[in-house]
């Protein structure tokens, strides 16, 4: 076989990533080899988006049956699987309608343009956007200049103007800026990349009050906390707090591309024929993933399943804390889980995706100092046990190192 590499990679890729050293050829479940035959254990399921591990059986059926018969059609045409999809959305969720793209960043994009344009058939002079320092909502211009961290907008100016950050979860900031002019507030129930850091249930309830009180849509970013992840289809059905807007993606297709954003029959008549479209939107090979991802995800044993499972990934990770106390604090929801580390640590949280990596196990991270884990939602007791024995040999090395 030709010989592929990180050097092959740098040589035909932009540099805008720093992947691993080795390529990964194939998965099944929660597992994943490389090219030298190596097997690892995957608590990252591609950055929480195999919520059915790698290759799941049904996935790879409906998949082989909708290639043999539609691949696209475009949006000037109808197609089955994602009049389908629309329907099992919208019955599962507080939404009426649905808007269907290829991502996250474009579910967000989708529903950032319905926010302002919803505003401004009333009052062209609503256009404010509050968002959270640390959100993160895409890397599209309007997602990334909306999302709390500059350092990646900067340098691409001018940036879009009418959008203001506040603190996450400072309910007096956020009470002291929202006004008549605020046309939408959006924010991830649990911030995923900015640290996992849940958002306060009087937090989320003083935004939606505040948010009818002044007419301001509030829009809930789902692409990673939803379809299952935190143990029931979206986190806003834990919370209580209904949002007008949703956005959903990464675990929707499964690992097949698809984003969709969710709104009621009363927003969604903004967005008349002709104000947003996407071409691969609605594709009816993703729409058939996502729904046998739906069917299997929304069902109460496989959600039950997600929170036992969860209560084990915590009490593992709490375990491994109490022999090497290594991490500062333990937080998240479901399968989304963050774990930051001590202050003593010189190693940043990227350093430890090379170390769990060179010790077989893939996981992510969440800023530079919280290891996150977002394994799939199916993730069974032998592959955790196998993830925690390789998470708990990489830290207690660096234990050594350090107190060498
Ligand atoms: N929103 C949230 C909360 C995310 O975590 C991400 C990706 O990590 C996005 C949006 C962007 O999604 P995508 O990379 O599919 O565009």
């Amino acid at each position: 076989m030709q010989q592929i590499d990180r050097i092959h990679f740098d040589e035909f890729h932009t540099p805008n990533y720093f992947p691993q050293n080795k390529v990964i050829i194939s998965g099944i479940g929660s597992y994943v080899t490389d090219q030298d035959g190596k097997e690892y254990v995957d608590f990252a399921a591609g950055i929480a988006v195999n919520c059915l591990g790698h290759c799941h059986p049904e996935l790879i059926k409906t998949l082989k049956r909708q290639s043999e018969k539609l691949w696209h059609t475009s949006n000037i045409f109808i197609n089955e699987p994602v009049l389908e999809l629309a329907r099992k959305l919208t019955e599962s969720t507080f939404a009426d309608k649905v808007f269907f793209a290829n991502s996250g960043a474009e579910a967000n994009e989708a529903a950032l343009k319905l926010a302002r344009r919803y505003a401004f058939n009333r009052d062209s002079q609503k256009n404010e956007i509050i968002a959270f320092h640390k959100g993160f909502h895409g890397r599209t211009f309007f997602t990334v200049s909306v999302g709390g961290k500059p350092e990646y907008s900067d340098g691409f100016g001018p940036k879009p103007s009418g959008i203001k950050h506040l603190p996450f979860n400072d309910i007096s900031a956020f009470e002291q800026t929202i006004n008549d002019q605020t046309c939408a507030v959006i924010l991830e129930p649990i911030q995923g990349e900015g640290g996992v850091i849940p958002a306060t249930s009087e937090f989320l309830a003083t935004i939606r009050s505040l948010c009818n009180k002044h007419n301001a849509l509030l829009i809930f970013d789902e692409v990673q906390t939803g379809i299952g992840r935190t143990g029931t289809l979206y986190a806003y059905m834990l919370s209580g707090v209904v949002p007008d807007i949703l956005t959903t993606a990464k675990g929707l297709g499964g690992g097949f591309p698809i984003g969709a954003m969710l709104t009621t029959n009363a927003i969604a008549s903004t967005l008349t024929i002709g104000t947003h479209a996407s071409t691969f939107g609605g594709n009816p090979l993703a729409a058939s993933v996502a729904n046998t991802v739906l069917s299997i995800v929304n069902n109460t044993t496989f959600l039950n399943s997600v929170r036992e499972q969860s209560n084990k990934f915590f009490s593992g990770l709490h375990q491994i804390n109490k022999r090497l106390n290594i991490f500062n604090d333990i937080r998240g929801l479901g399968l989304l889980i963050g774990a930051e580390l001590s202050d003593d640590i010189s190693e940043t949280a990227q350093d430890l995706i090379s170390h769990c990596f060179a010790n077989q196990l893939l996981i992510t991270a969440a800023g530079p100092r919280t290891l996150r884990f977002c394994p799939p939602l199916n993730i069974d007791d032998k592959a955790m046990e196998q993830g925690f024995e390789r998470l708990e040999h990489t830290l207690s090395n660096i234990k050594n190192i350090r107190s060498l």
